[in-house]
C-alpha cells in the first residue's frame, strides 16, 4: 500500500513513513493510493466478533508490511485494552430509528483515544524497530493534548511536549495532561490562546535545525494512522445493526473533519453507508461550504463545544481531493486561495462532495436545549459536542437506521452540562480519584525560544 499526497508533489511513501511524517513536504495530506475493499462476506463475518477482531479486519490492508500480522494484532490488543467498556465502542438506542455510539470509553473520555492510543503503539514498535527516538510536540484546546499524553507515557522511543492555553481548558482536561508522573510526558502552560499554541509548534516544524536535532513529529489529526483508526468503530457499528444486509446513517460532530472522513472511507471500503452528515456548532464553515460551494473563513466563536471550534477544517483537504479526481495541483491551488480569506469549489467537484456529505448546524441554545431534552426524554446525559450531533441527527432521520456520534464523555464538559440540566457529571469510577493526583506543568510565556528551552531541558 502506497501513499500520495493531496497536493500532488510529495514523494510517495509506505504506511510506516506516513504516519511518522504526519504533513506530506509539499504541505498537502497523505491518502493511501487506493482504497481497498471488503467483500460482504467478509463484513458479514465480523457480527459477534470482538471490536479488536473487527480493528484488525479492517486497518490490516492499509498497513503494508509495516507489521507483522501477530505483531498487528498485539499492538492492538494493548492499545484498547485501557478502555472501561468490554464493547469499546457501544451503542445505545435513543428512539426507534436513532442509535448513540459512545465514543467516550476511553482513558481520556473523548473518541481521539481510539486514534491516539493505537498511534502510540505503532510508534513506538516501528522507532524501536529502527532504533530511533523521536520528540512528539503539539498543541491543544483540550481533548488532543490528553489523548496524546495518556497514549505515550511511559513508551520509551518517544518524548512528548503538549502546548496548551494557560486558563482556557476544563479543570479535567487540564488534570487529565498534568497528573501522568512518567518522564517521557510534559504539559507546557503557554500564556496565550490556541492559535497561539499552534502557532508556536507550526514554528518549531519550520525551524528546520531545531527539527533536526529533536527529530521532531507530529501526530496532529491529519496523521493518516489516526483516520484510518477511526474507520473501525463505523464497521463494528453498522454490523451491530445489520450490516451488510442493511444501510446505516451516521451524523458526525465536526471539526478538522477526520472523524466523518473516515466514515466516508469506511464507506468506499464496502461498508453498507447511506448518508454521512456533517454536524457543526455556531463555527458553521463546512455546514456554508456544503450549502453554497464556498469556503469562507470568518472568525472563531468560542462555544460550549470547543473542539469543533475551528475555521481551517485541516481534513477537509481530503475530502476536497477526491471531489476533483485526485488532482493534486487542483487542491494546491485551492489551498493558496485560502490564505488570503477563502476559495470557491468548482462545480463539478461541489456536485461531488454534496453527493458524498449532508450537513446542519446547531447554535448554542439549540444545543443545550437537546443536552435538556435528551436526559428527559430519552435518559442519555450528552456532552455538548455530542448535543450538536443528536440536533442535527433529528433533521435527517428516516427510514435508514441513524447513528450519531458520541465524542466525548458528559463529565469533560461539565459546566456546560451542569448549566444546561442542573445535574453535574460524575467522572467514571476509575477516574474518580483525578482531582487529587498531584499536577506538573511548565508555565511559559507565549516565546518561541523560551519553549523550545523546555523541551530541549525535558529530552535531556
Ligand atoms: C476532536 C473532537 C471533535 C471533532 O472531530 P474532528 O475529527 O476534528 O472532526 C468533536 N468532538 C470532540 C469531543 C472532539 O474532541
Amino acid at each position: 500500500m502506497r501513499y500520495i499526497s493531496t497536493r500532488g508533489t510529495a514523494p510517495v511513501l509506505t504506511f510506516e513513513e506516513a504516519m511518522l511524517t504526519g504533513l506530506a513536504r509539499d504541505g498537502g495530506l497523505y491518502v493511501p493510493e487506493d482504497i481497498p475493499t471488503l467483500s460482504k462476506d467478509e463484513i458479514g463475518a465480523m457480527t459477534g466478533q470482538s471490536y479488536e477482531e473487527i480493528a484488525y479486519t479492517v486497518m490490516r490492508p492499509f498497513i503494508g508490511d509495516t507489521f507483522g500480522d501477530d505483531q498487528f494484532r498485539k499492538l492492538i490488543a494493548k492499545a484498547y485494552a485501557g478502555f472501561g467498556h468490554a464493547a469499546r465502542a457501544p451503542l445505545v438506542q435513543l428512539a426507534p430509528n436513532h442509535f448513540l455510539l459512545e465514543l467516550f470509553h476511553g482513558p481520556t473520555l473523548a473518541f481521539k483515544d481510539f486514534a491516539m492510543q493505537i498511534i502510540g503503539q505503532m510508534f513506538q514498535a516501528a522507532l524501536s524497530r529502527s532504533g530511533n527516538r523521536v520528540t512528539i510536540v503539539g498543541a491543544t484546546s483540550g481533548d488532543t493534548g490528553s489523548a496524546a499524553i495518556e497514549a505515550f507515557r511511559g513508551l520509551d522511543a518517544v518524548d512528548v511536549f503538549i502546548l496548551y492555553p494557560h486558563g482556557r481548558v476544563s479543570e479535567v482536561q487540564r488534570r487529565q495532561m498534568t497528573t501522568p508522573t512518567e518522564s517521557n510526558v510534559h504539559a507546557i502552560a503557554v500564556d496565550g490562546d490556541f492559535d497561539d499554541c499552534q502557532a508556536a509548534v507550526k514554528d518549531m516544524f519550520n525551524d528546520f535545525a531545531f527539527r533536526e536535532e529533536v527529530s521532531l513529529a507530529g501526530v496532529n489529526s491529519i496523521n493518516w494512522g489516526r483516520v484510518l483508526a477511526q474507520v473501525v468503530y463505523y464497521f463494528s457499528s453498522a454490523v451491530s445493526l445489520g450490516a451488510p444486509g442493511r444501510e446505516v446513517s451516521y451524523t458526525v460532530p465536526t471539526g478538522n473533519f477526520g472523524d466523518i472522513f473516515a466514515g466516508y472511507i469506511a464507506k468506499r471500503m464496502g461498508l453498507p453507508i447511506k448518508d454521512l452528515v456533517v454536524a457543526t456548532n455556531q463555527n458553521d464553515i463546512l455546514h456554508r461550504t456544503l450549502e453554497t460551494g464556498a469556503y469562507t473563513k470568518e472568525g472563531v466563536l468560542p462555544s460550549i463545544s470547543p473542539s469543533m471550534d475551528i475555521q481551517v477544517s485541516s481534513n477537509f483537504e481530503r475530502a476536497l481531493f477526491d471531489g476533483y479526481d485526485r488532482n493534486g495541483a487542483a487542491v494546491a491551488s485551492q489551498m493558496e486561495d485560502l490564505k488570503s480569506g477563502g476559495f470557491k469549489i468548482s462545480q463539478g467537484a461541489y456536485q461531488t462532495l454534496k453527493d458524498t456529505y449532508k450537513s446542519g448546524r446547531a447554535s448554542e441554545d439549540e444545543t443545550s436545549a437537546a443536552i435538556s431534552t435528551y436526559i428527559k426524554a430519552h435518559g442519555e446525559l450528552l456532552c455538548p459536542h455530542s448535543a450538536v450531533g443528536v440536533h442535527v441527527a433529528e433533521g435527517h432521520l428516516g427510514t435508514t437506521t441513524m447513528v450519531t456520534l458520541a465524542t466525548a464523555h458528559p463529565a469533560k464538559f461539565p459546566a456546560a452540562v451542569e448549566a444546561a440540566t442542573g445535574i453535574h457529571p460524575p467522572l467514571p469510577p476509575r477516574m474518580a480519584d483525578l482531582y487529587e493526583r498531584d499536577e506538573r506543568v511548565t508555565r511559559v510565556a507565549n516565546d518561541l525560544a523560551a519553549i523550545q528551552t523546555i523541551i530541549r531541558d525535558g529530552i535531556a
